[in-house]
């Protein structure tokens, strides 16, 4: 196998608690690695619903169904409490742990190591190609062999905790059809030109609960979003843009409310001699009205602001239409979307159609999940799959397993 991430660690452990012979090739230091910062370092390993409908999956949500159905956020839960790793809910049906991320890498690590994984670590694959009935890989100065072979190898966002290329490759290598990486869960970058532009970059730090509509999200939809918002030097940030950004696509706008749920235009009609930025002043940070509202109308009593007036004012604060100029890009990135084509997958074991033998699974497939714990989720769901599939069915004389041999 290889990639000790999160899908990775999740199969092999499975792999080898069926009583195969699994090894385990990372070419970091240690496994994990993203796994170990995410969710702000308490990895927000799954959600209390997890539907297909939660991911971008091009050839459609029935791909998902199996692996998900064969592991429900219950069964995730249970696991962590196995382990005796405590953890919360947060809003949205978020599933947090309450300590370090990096307990639960050592978890799978112990997992891993129960079952008899070996796992060697500093270890970059670098092709990997058909030989005979199985598979051979480079690896240093020496070729690994083995009867199956499984690509847990991840996406190339956030490199700086181990997003590398290689998975594209190897997988474009064994002929399967890939769609270019694409930063998703990423901040996105405001021109600094636009009306607007460079007002809202001077709110930098600024943090509210807000409602955002897509209404043309990349699958087609209109979406809506309600979380926190973040403003930042150069754009917008914050979980609401994260998760949105999934289904934003360049060149397409996204509208604002900022006091969702609030009747603008019945506040200042209420609002009698006091100016609308004297109104908003409780409602907002005092920085965001002055920047969004227009000025003529900002200073004015409420009760001399005509109906178009009002109407102009409660559409600047719950309407706010604004075209970013692009994403922060992978380095930025929770996650990526693009991957392996799904349609020359086996939706049950993770097997490619095309090669016998070869899982693909994680984030390296064409899958991506919502903000909300859905891409572990998805790692975890892939990785079994694949792990009680892995040679099943297959006999073999001498040993039962795969069998890596370093040739050098
Ligand atoms: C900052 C951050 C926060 C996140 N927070 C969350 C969260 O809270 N909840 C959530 O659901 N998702 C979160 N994600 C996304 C989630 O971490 C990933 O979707 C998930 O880790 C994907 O699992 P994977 O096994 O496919 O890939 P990875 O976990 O990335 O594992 C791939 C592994 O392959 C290894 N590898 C790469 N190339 C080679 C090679 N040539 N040879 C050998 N090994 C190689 C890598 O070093 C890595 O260990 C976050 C991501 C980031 C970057």
């Amino acid at each position: 196998m290889l990639g000790a991430g999160a899908s990775g660690l999740a199969c092999a452990a499975e792999a080898a608690r069926r009583g195969l012979r699994v090894l385990l090739l990372e070419r970091g230091p240690r496994p994990g690695r993203k796994l170990a910062v995410s969710g702000g370092g308490r990895a927000n390993f799954s959600n209390r619903s997890v539907t297909p409908e939660d991911y971008l999956c091009p050839s459609g949500p029935q791909f998902l169904r199996p692996a998900l159905k064969a592991l429900p956020p219950e069964a995730v839960l249970q696991r962590m409490r196995d382990r005796g790793l405590p953890v919360e809910e947060r809003d949205h049906g978020r599933l947090f742990l309450t300590v370090p991320a990096l307990r639960l890498v050592r978890a799978l690590e112990a997992d891993c190591a129960g079952a008899g994984c070996r796992l060697v670590c500093g270890a970059e694959a670098r092709a990997v190609q058909r030989e005979g009935g199985g598979f051979a890989v480079e690896c240093g100065d020496g070729v690994w062999r083995a009867r199956a072979l499984v690509l847990a190898l991840g996406s190339p966002a956030f490199p700086q905790a181990g997003g590398t290329q290689a998975g594209w490759r190897m997988a474009a290598s064994l002929r399967h059809t890939l769609s270019p990486a694409r930063p998703a869960l990423v901040p996105l970058r405001l021109p600094e030109a636009a009306p607007l532009g460079a007002a809202l970059r001077g709110l930098a730090g600024i943090s509210l609960n807000c409602r955002l509509t897509l209404p043309d999200a990349a699958d087609g939809t209109r979406r809506s979003f309600e979380d926190d918002l973040l403003f930042t030097h150069t754009g917008l940030s914050g979980p609401l843009i994260l998760g949105a950004s999934l289904f934003w696509r360049d060149g397409h706008d996204l509208v604002l409310d900022l006091l969702p749920g609030e009747n603008v235009e019945a506040l200042l009609d209420g609002g009698g001699g006091r100016t609308p930025r004297g109104i908003l002043r409780g409602l907002l940070p005092q920085r965001l009205v002055d920047a969004v509202l227009p000025p003529a109308l900002a200073s004015r009593k409420a009760a001399e602001l005509s109906r178009g007036g009002r109407r102009e004012i409660a559409s600047a604060l719950q309407a706010l239409t604004l075209r970013p100029m692009g994403t922060e890009g992978l380095a930025r990135a929770e996650a990526c979307s693009g991957g392996v084509d799904t349609a020359e997958v086996d939706a049950r074991t993770m097997e490619s159609r095309l090669v016998p033998h070869l899982h693909i699974v994680g984030e390296l497939l064409d899958v991506t999940g919502r903000l909300g714990g859905y891409n572990l989720h998805w790692a975890w769901a892939s990785g079994l799959a694949a792990g009680r599939a892995v040679l099943a069915g297959t006999s073999f004389t001498g040993c039962k397993t795969a069998s890596p041999k370093m040739a050098r």
